[in-house]
């Protein structure tokens, strides 16, 4: 099964993901290339096996039943990036980090935003990730990925469909391989400042040293759901290992071991919200898997 690919069986999800919490995905895979992801997407359907896509792990909650199927994650084998002129191209298992420290090196900037978001290009791209005024959309000109049926395509433009942590691949089920973004010339020295002070406000508002995915929910329209639940008085509100974290009440963290306390965290503080404010909290967090093996 998966001959001549990198294919890790039974992985236990909790690993790969930044929340530490997920069972496992019956086969992993690691591709090197886009090619190498089309011969998996394909040997995956010959065999009626569904596949789902994983970046650094930082914005989904893998359930304790784990994942069927094949997982493929863009990780060191997809970690490569290169500067032409104004234009950097990614592949899809750069993280953000990364390609921020290498516009900076390049005197680009556009950037600054993604350098402390800690996932992928392609993950990025998915989510239209943003931080601090800036977003994906700004800056992404062309993906270039596998569609469902294995053929290879290259979408810009208005074919992206950026929105709100939104984007068209959510929709087509695009497989990403490699971005290309085009920045604008500026001080290497400035754009270093800039990322240093925007990972400063970071470190200092957001709980880093516990595992979570970020702001759980998205931000509702005219309102921050940070400040919403706080009002309702759920800093530190808890199910089981599972927490609001006391200090930055947008984000849930996991201080234990069960997908299902967090899971029901989520589902408890978007009913007390909705109860109390009238308003419903969307997830921003993806949930993937099940619930029982
Ligand atoms: C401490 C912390 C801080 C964060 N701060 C921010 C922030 O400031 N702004 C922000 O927007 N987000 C933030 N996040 C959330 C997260 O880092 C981003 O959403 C990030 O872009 C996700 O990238 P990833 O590689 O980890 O994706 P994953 O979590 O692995 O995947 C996310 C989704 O994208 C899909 N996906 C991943 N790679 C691909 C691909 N190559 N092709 C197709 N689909 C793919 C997955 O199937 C999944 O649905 C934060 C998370 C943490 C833990």
């Amino acid at each position: 099964m998966f001959t001549g690919h990198q294919v890790l069986r039974d992985a236990p999800m909790r690993d790969y993901t930044t929340l530490k919490l997920g069972g496992p995905a019956d086969y992993m895979a690691l591709p090197a290339s886009g090619e190498e992801v089309a011969e998996l997407l394909k040997e995956a359907g010959d065999r009626g096996m569904p596949v789902t896509v994983l970046g650094h792990g930082s914005n989904v909650l893998v359930l304790d039943g784990g994942i069927r199927g094949l997982v493929i994650r863009m990780g060191r084998g997809m970690n490569r990036a290169e500067a032409d002129g104004r234009r950097i191209t990614a592949r899809a298992g750069t993280m953000m980090g990364s390609l921020a420290a290498l516009a900076a090196d390049s005197g680009l900037t556009g950037l600054e935003f993604a350098s402390g978001i800690p996932g992928t290009v392609g993950g990025g791209v998915l989510m239209n990730a943003g931080a601090y005024g800036g977003e994906m959309s700004q800056v992404v000109r062309e993906v270039t990925g596998v569609m469902p049926d294995g053929s290879i395509r290259t979408l810009a433009g208005e074919e992206l469909g950026f929105g709100y942590r939104r984007s068209a691949m959510q929709e087509n089920g695009m497989i990403v391989t490699s971005v290309v973004f085009e920045l604008t010339e500026g001080d290497p020295e400035s754009i270093r400042a800039r990322m240093t002070e925007l990972n400063r406000r970071r470190a200092e508002s957001q709980p880093l040293d516990v595992p979570s995915a970020g702001s759980t929910f998205k931000r509702p329209e005219g309102a921050y759901a940070a400040a919403l639940i706080d009002q309702c008085g759920l800093k530190g509100y808890a199910v089981g290992g599972a927490r609001v974290s006391p200090k930055h009440v947008g984000f849930l963290v996991n201080t234990g071991e069960s997908a299902k306390d967090f899971l029901d965290l989520m589902l408890a503080v978007q009913r007390i919200v909705e109860e109390r404010t009238g308003i419903r909290l969307e997830p921003e967090v993806r949930i993937i898997g099940e619930t029982e093996a």
